[in-house]
């Protein structure tokens, strides 16, 4: 919308929007405070849920103020929930509007203003708004990026330091469960560790000598709470024993404890659920009537989480060796692929699609077009953000660049199950990538980039057969063939002859080795 037209709109709605309401003023630092890429932000508030999950989610503290000064720069954030308290009956529990909402940025200005909702992604404004819309379009000015990643380290025995892997996965994808992964018995027992740097966002720049750099703004996890358990993500759960702030889940007041869908097997006997109603398992029968909302959340301190990585609050980041693209595909893209170099990467990531959840839209198992899982986030066009890819490539030479791959534990056998069973077992994922990074192992060259050769893939100790790998890394260049097709349709429905010459050309070879 044109800025001054929204910002009439917005002066008028704000008018008196907070009467009766408490203002709060919080100073926050996304990224360590003080640190040299870090970016300061003041966020003006009448929600007090706001002001506690922000102290959670980044670097709250009046020391801001100090390296502020008199003329320092920061980016102004102003949000309220847009319910003034004009007659008592207006201060409810959850005060929101959600017939005035609007979550609006300025890049011009780099300025963030909301109304009208409470939600995490719209209120809290140092994560979303922020650190990506706002952070990308000063990342596309000044030579950096900001993406929708999660970033770990991975020690393992053979090599000399820990690796630093980047991965851009959808919302409800599997970046936090990567994040924090544990590994398998027989890695664990052979030294292998995964440690957390971030689970949603990383700011990638040249580092000194030469290499991408990434760092995570955040201070905390925002993580959907529902399939959080002992079984699959232990160390998020464990993040959540203290500090942590639950919103939309169940209470069991029998205990005084939280509760959600597959925290554990059987649900408590008794609970009230997210609407504050009286809830027991027959209240589900249907299926319809989660004790949990679907989407319900845990705001939890980064530094609870038993794995977070010694780089944490590193104040230039980690260097990466490889960025990941993935999404939920059940059939086509195979278990693990990798690019042939940095262009064809950028390639992988502009062509991302995934199937939605019930968390993201509603809608379940709907093919979406999701470029580097930063459609709801890229603060300038999608095009101009292609190029500013390929850009970055230019500035690292071609041997200090991260190789680009693309994974999918999501790929489905004929009767709905998984083929691959995720969450720890990626290891076995990662540990091939990192051989392909430090050169160690072969590929087969597909008409889509290197496939694993199935030997190259460890599946010793899981429910995995040599024919169930096979199909996991079928490349079937007909399915390709009609997915090149769609994608075609896609780019010129959407850019035309804006897209980047680069990410044609891909196109092009792609349809080539199809028809082959
Ligand atoms: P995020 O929103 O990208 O951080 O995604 P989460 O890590 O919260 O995971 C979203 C959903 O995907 C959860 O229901 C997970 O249980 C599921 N998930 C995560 N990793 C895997 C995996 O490797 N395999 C399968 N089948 N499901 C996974
Ligand atoms: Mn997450």
């Amino acid at each position: 919308m044109d800025p001054a037209e929204m910002k009439e709109k917005l002066n008028e709605l704000f008018s008196g929007c907070m009467k009766g309401r408490t203002m709060y003023v919080i100073p926050f630092s996304m990224g360590p405070i003080g640190g040299p890429i870090s970016q300061i932000g003041v966020e003006i508030t009448d929600s007090p849920y706001v002001v506690v999950n922000m102290r959670i989610m980044a670097r709250v503290s009046p020391k801001v103020f100090d390296i502020l000064g008199e003329n320092g720069k920061f980016i102004p954030c102003v949000h309220s929930v847009g319910k003034p308290i004009n007659s008592p009956e207006d201060d409810v529990l959850w005060p929101c509007n959600p017939e005035n909402t609007y979550i609006t940025h300025f890049p011009e200005t780099r300025e963030i203003i909301s109304i009208g909702s409470g939600y995490g992604g719209n209120a809290l404004l140092g994560k979303k708004c922020l650190s990506l819309r706002i952070a990308s379009v000063m990342g596309r000015d000044e030579g950096w990026m900001a993406e929708h990643m999660l970033i770990l380290g991975c020690k393992r025995p053979q090599d000399k330091e820990i690796k630093y892997i980047a991965a851009a996965f959808p919302s409800a994808c599997g970046k936090t469960n990567l994040a924090m992964l544990i590994p398998p018995k027989q890695y664990l027992d052979a030294g292998y560790e995964i440690q957390t740097v971030g689970d949603d966002i990383a700011w990638i720049r040249v580092g000194e000598d030469g290499r991408l750099w990434a760092a995570n703004p955040e201070n905390g996890f925002f993580g959907v709470a529902p399939g959080t358990n002992d079984h699959s993500n232990p160390n998020a759960l464990a993040a959540t024993k203290k500090g942590t702030i639950f919103t939309n889940v169940a209470y069991n007041p029998e205990d005084n404890t939280v509760w959600w869908e597959k925290l554990t097997k059987e649900a408590p006997a008794h609970l009230i659920d997210w609407k504050g109603n009286e809830w027991t398992p027959e209240t589900n029968a249907d299926g319809k009537h989660p004790a949990a909302h679907p989407n319900s959340r845990f705001t939890a301190p980064a530094t609870n989480c038993p794995c977070i990585s010694p780089e944490f609050n590193s104040k230039k980041g980690v260097p990466l060796s490889a960025i990941i693209f993935g999404g939920r595909r059940a059939t086509t893209t195979p278990l693990v692929y990798q690019s042939r170099d940095w262009n064809h990467g950028t390639f992988v990531g502009t062509i991302m699609s995934s199937e939605t959840t019930a968390a993201a839209t509603g809608a379940v198992g709907v093919l979406r077009h999701d470029p580097m899982a930063m459609k709801p986030f890229m603060g300038y066009s999608v095009d101009q953000y292609f190029q500013h890819w390929i850009d970055m490539g230019k500035k690292v030479p071609a041997d200090k660049q991260p190789k680009i791959f693309n994974v999918n534990w999501f790929r489905l056998d004929d009767e709905g199950h998984f083929l691959w069973p995720g969450f720890g077992d990626n290891m076995r994922v990662l540990d091939w990538i990192l051989d392909r990074c430090e050169g160690k192992v072969d590929a087969q060259e597909t008409a889509i980039g290197y496939v694993p050769y199935a030997k190259d893939i460890n599946i010793e100790n899981t429910d995995v057969t040599p024919e169930t790998l096979d199909k996991l890394l079928y490349v079937d260049k007909a399915r390709w063939a009609a997915e090149a097709d769609e994608i075609e349709k896609y780019y010129d429905d959407n850019f035309g002859d804006k897209l980047p010459k680069e990410i044609r050309e891909n196109l092009a070879t792609l349809k080539a080795n199809c028809a082959k």
